[in-house]
């Protein structure tokens, strides 16, 4: 059986086209998967049996759901060969707001990140990609948005999958997301910049910067920092003079690691050459990792350094605080591995994107 959700429409038609079925049944198909949600053959009932018995929707399956009071709903999905991965549904009265993987577990270990504490075990297919989609909006009753790019994974060491994923959810015959309303972000490796701005997907770019010089970068970001900040800054200015869009720089802050003056004044001077808009996060402690979240007059403080400077900065209004909603967070609680218990009523749950995409400054939104 083929999963539908893995073809594009050229290669649907060629399937279609195969098992010697008309044309026309491409657009009956891609209406049912993109447009009413369908997550199963059967539910198309103005197909005919040698299509349902040819293609499959749904490869995966939702093996715990968990529902903050702010009406966040994050989804651990269990895939065929029990690999888990998180999705994200972060709502507000007009916008549903996806948040996607990438990939099984992430091979970028940043210091601080629930997700890459045991590393990459595979990538995701196209498929795998979007039918987190069809799960959240099947577990929300609500149409998907937005669409970021933040949750487990590095997008960018997913390439080719993720762009294709991305093309399915900007195009108008199937998911139908406007581009504007669609974030990519990544930590920063410049050669997969490039392919994507060569893409011309007019999605916006934000880097998951965390450190504003290399030798923190080599401390908080170990893997990433094997490419130079410079080559990942003069990438990023690529991608906004080639595509014309806005970027975003994503900065967690973690206590008396990088929410100094020092790294403020860095940060400024980082967003100023980019021309970007800054998004604070305040860090969400994960037990085994040696990191703490700053105070919030300390957050206050590095905000306003930031907007003196002139730097159009947001920080990020928590959201699914008691949805297990930071990174990697209820894979590991449900793996049976320790996290954190839910952290106050209030308070910001980490790096990902159950927080705020409502907030990204202008144009769309991210994480
Ligand atoms: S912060 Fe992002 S890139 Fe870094 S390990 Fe976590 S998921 Fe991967």
């Amino acid at each position: 059986m083929k999963t539908l959700l893995d073809l594009t429409p050229e290669q649907l038609a060629a399937e279609i086209a195969e098992i010697g079925q008309p044309a026309y049944r491409v657009t009956q198909i891609l209406d049912w998967v993109y447009k009413k949600g369908a997550t199963d053959m059967a539910a198309m009932t103005n197909l005919p049996a040698a299509i349902k018995q040819h293609f499959t929707v749904l490869t995966s399956r939702v093996v715990s759901k968990a529902e903050s009071t702010d009406g966040t709903i994050k989804l651990l999905v269990e895939l065929a060969d029990g690999g888990r991965i998180e999705c994200v549904m972060i709502p507000t009265e007009a916008r549903a707001t996806a948040c996607l993987s990438s990939q099984v577990g992430c091979g970028m270990e940043c210091m601080f990140c629930a997700s890459g504490m045991n590393g990459l075990e595979r990538n995701l297919s196209t498929g795998e990609i979007l039918e987190q989609i069809l799960h959240l909006q099947k577990e929300s009753g609500r149409r998907i948005s937005h669409v970021v790019f933040m949750g487990m994974g590095e997008p960018l060491a997913n390439t080719e999958a993720v762009i294709a994923a991305i093309h399915a959810i900007i195009d108008s015959a199937r998911q139908g997301v406007s581009a504007r309303h669609v974030t990519l972000s990544t930590v920063g490796l410049p050669k997969q910049i490039r392919r994507l701005a060569a893409e011309e997907l007019p999605i916006t770019l934000a880097i998951s910067l965390h450190a504003p010089n290399d030798a923190l970068r080599r401390e908080l970001m170990p893997k990433a920092a094997q490419v130079p900040l410079e080559d990942v800054l003069a990438a990023a200015e690529e991608f906004y003079q080639s595509r014309h869009r806005e970027i975003t720089l994503e900065y967690v802050l973690l206590a008396g690691v990088n929410d100094t003056n020092v790294c403020a004044e860095a940060l400024a001077r980082i967003a100023g050459r980019l021309r970007c808009s800054v998004n604070l996060i305040r860090y969400n402690p994960v037990p085994e990792l040696p990191f703490d979240r700053p105070s919030n007059t300390t957050l206050q403080a590095f905000a306003d350094r930031l907007a003196k400077r002139g730097v159009n900065v947001q920080i990020r209004r928590p959201r699914g605080i008691d949805a297990d909603a930071a990174c990697g967070q209820l894979r590991r609680r449900l793996d049976g591995e320790p996290t954190e218990t839910a952290p106050p009523q209030g308070e910001p749950t980490g790096e990902t994107p159950a927080e705020t995409p409502e907030e990204t400054p202008k144009p769309p939104e991210g994480v």
